[in-house]
């Protein structure tokens, strides 16, 4: 292979076959509606905690589906329960009796 001196970075995306999906299964059998989640951000957008804390819904659903879960965690912990989030989700998903459950099921 010609050397052209400098190479392509690997793929940052996650292998799903190689994460923990035992975590997810377990929330989305707590709470089917998270399986509805078109991650469309509008719950971050409208987040009164993300002013202060880094807090995104969102973001704590993907992180889970990606095995994350400490990171998903991370993200929720900010979270003031003041039901925005609930509000404005256009799929009707009850986010914050979600991100009680998430805290119930990994929550330390
Ligand atoms: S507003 Fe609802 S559908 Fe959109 S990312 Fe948040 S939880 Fe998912
Ligand atoms: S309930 Fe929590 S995550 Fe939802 S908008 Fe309020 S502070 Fe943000």
């Amino acid at each position: 292979m010609i050397d052209f001196g400098f190479s392509v970075s690997p793929s940052s995306r996650i292998n799903l076959d190689s994460v923990d999906r035992e975590s997810f299964a377990a929330l989305a059998k707590l709470e089917p509606d998270v399986l509805k989640c078109m991650a469309c951000g509008s719950c971050s957008a409208s987040c009164t905690a993300s002013q202060f804390e880094p807090t995104s819904v969102r973001r704590a659903i993907l992180s889970l589906q990606n095995g994350q879960v400490e990171q998903a965690l991370d993200l929720l912990k900010g979270c003031m329960m003041c039901g925005k989030c609930t509000m404005v989700c256009p799929r009707g998903i009850n986010t914050r009796h979600l991100i009680i459950s998430i805290q119930k099921i990994y929550g330390k």
